[in-house]
């Protein structure tokens, strides 16, 4: 079967590869119907996690909708022809942390995440015509035909991720609210923020097209690329800062950005996926100013995936606009380019193996 390989920084390509096969009670064989690429995917791609991805083996890809081909017979849940997504975090759903819903810190799968190289449980990916999904009554779930597959897609990470962003955030009718990060997980964290009520949703970024579309979807948006992006959004709050800031990209400058704007006794909600090891974090001043800080881009989707496909189910969220292209799985690598070089207006890339 083909699957895309990891063969090193910028260089994701489609290969052939053993076809996969169920080896254990727990698991199931699924088709990949259709599958996308994550923001935290481009870490990989860049070359940020090249120490984990074994070249030439890893595989890559995370966001599924896939069709079940076979069962194995410990499987309770799934049955072969049932449309479905899964978190992309494998969890076993029986260990204690699954237990308290930390189920990206699964005690039997040790933090397994699909097609993330060794580090974390050495998993194939979703960038494939099939794969095998361990532990798939735990994390999988049927999803409903009257679903797109492009919406379903955003089920294993991006969706439940805007979710977990707003609760952390809490936001509360009339609130000030600053997002940094307008990619597809971000703006769907802005459409859920919309419907809290906030008194000021300012949208940061610094790609245009994006920019665009938070406008459109009722922030105002500011480009970082802009000197005076900072004067500007605090301006929006009086310059006391913002009561509430989610942070969606991952960067230490993008962290060190949402601690300037958020205000004394705020709560900064930071979902985007760290790679660096290193930053500059001022915890005398995290202190003094009362901040809440939350860091939850290893986040735990498995237990928000109902409430997120209750939210593509009843119209709040509609992933559908964010897909701009498609793409074969042979062209994996020009998918990867195209989405790490934000080209063309590129917001999320559709995978049809
Ligand atoms: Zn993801
Ligand atoms: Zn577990």
């Amino acid at each position: 079967m083909k699957a895309a390989v990891y063969y090193g920084p910028k260089d994701i390509r489609c290969a052939e590869v053993a076809d996969a096969v169920i080896r254990a009670d727990h698991e199931v064989l699924a088709r990949v119907v259709a599958t996308s690429i994550c923001g935290s995917d481009l870490h990989l791609y860049r070359g940020a996690l090249d120490a984990i991805m074994e070249k030439g083996r890893s595989r890559t890809g995370h966001e599924l909708i896939g069709e079940v081909v076979a069962v194995g017979k410990a499987v309770g849940r799934f049955r072969p022809g049932d449309r479905i997504s899964m978190a992309y975090s494998a969890s076993c759903g029986e260990c204690y942390m699954c237990r308290v819903g930390q189920t990206a810190h699964c005690e039997t799968t040790h933090k397994a995440v699909y097609g993330f190289g060794a580090a974390f449980g050495d998993l194939n990916g979703t960038h494939a015509e099939a794969l095998v999904l361990p532990y798939a009554d735990a994390h999988a779930i049927k999803v409903p035909k009257e679903i797109p597959d492009v919406a379903a897609l955003t089920l294993s990470c991006n969706l439940p991720s805007a979710v977990i962003a707003n609760r952390l955030a809490d936001i509360q009718p009339g609130e000030s609210v600053a997002l940094i990060g307008c990619g597809p997980t971000g703006l769907m964290t802005l459409e859920i923020a919309r419907e809290r009520g906030p008194g000021r949703l300012v949208a940061l970024d610094r790609v245009a097209h994006r920019l665009d579309y938070a406008k459109k979807r009722g922030a105002l948006a500011l480009d970082t690329g802009e000197a005076d992006w900072k004067e500007k959004a605090l301006a929006e709050t009086g310059g006391r800062g913002f009561d509430k800031v989610i942070e969606v990209v991952g960067y230490p400058e993008t962290l060190q950005a949402a601690l300037d704007l958020v205000r004394p006794g705020g709560t900064v909600a930071a979902i985007g996926v760290f790679t660096d090891d290193k930053f500059n974090l001022n915890l005398a001043d995290v202190f003094l100013r009362d901040i809440s800080l939350h860091m939850n881009g290893f986040a735990n989707v498995q237990p928000f995936m109902w409430e997120a496909l209750r939210l593509l189910e009843r119209g709040v969220v509609d992933p559908t606009p964010l897909f701009s292209h498609t793409f074969s799985l042979e062209a994996i690598d020009q998918a990867f380019r195209t989405f790490h070089e934000k080209a063309d207006n590129a917001m999320k890339m559709l995978i049809r193996p």
